[in-house]
């Protein structure tokens, strides 16, 4: 997103719900005085906070570096959100310890981390398909998404 000021990249607080230009311009994302909730924003691992450009290599071997901007997205949403990890990683202890480990060394600080999909408010995941209630686009969305992704390893 652009600053409608001067144009340039806007940038996560991380300490508020706000969007921030170095310009001095902010954003702010909800009404001020809004109180943290226990809403939960779930977080898939791979592909959403681990780059994952390797592919799967096991449970416990996380060799790529985090997305970009993925600390600040995290501070900033735990200003108002729970925010929550969950991977299948974590059905293993070294999994979950891997995943625990990941995230301190890259400075992310979440509320919980577990295997099991959470009940969430809106779930981040990079494979995710809005479903409308209308399985005739979904079911198209499925088929072309493969169609994509095969003519693109050809
Ligand atoms: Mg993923
Ligand atoms: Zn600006």
């Amino acid at each position: 997103m652009k600053c409608p000021k001067c144009n340039e990249a806007l940038r996560l607080a991380g300490d508020s719900p706000e969007l921030v230009c170095g310009c001095g311009y902010r954003f702010g994302m909800v009404p001020s005085g809004t109180k943290k909730t226990r809403r939960v924003v779930a977080l898939d691992f791979d592909g959403v906070i681990h780059s994952y450009t390797s592919g799967w290599q096991g449970t416990a071997r996380i060799p790529d570096p985090p997305v970009e901007n993925v600390a600040e997205a995290v501070r900033t949403l735990r200003t108002v959100f729970e925010v929550v990890v969950h991977s299948v990683r974590c059905g293993t202890s070294e999994g979950m310890g891997a995943v625990k480990k990941y995230l301190r060394e890259n400075g992310i600080e979440v509320d919980r981390v577990t295997c099991i999909k959470p009940v969430a408010f809106i779930y981040i995941d990079e494979r995710g398909y809005r479903f409308k209630g209308e399985w005739v686009d979904a079911v198209f969305e499925t088929f072309e998404r493969w169609t994509a992704d095969r003519i693109l390893k050809a």
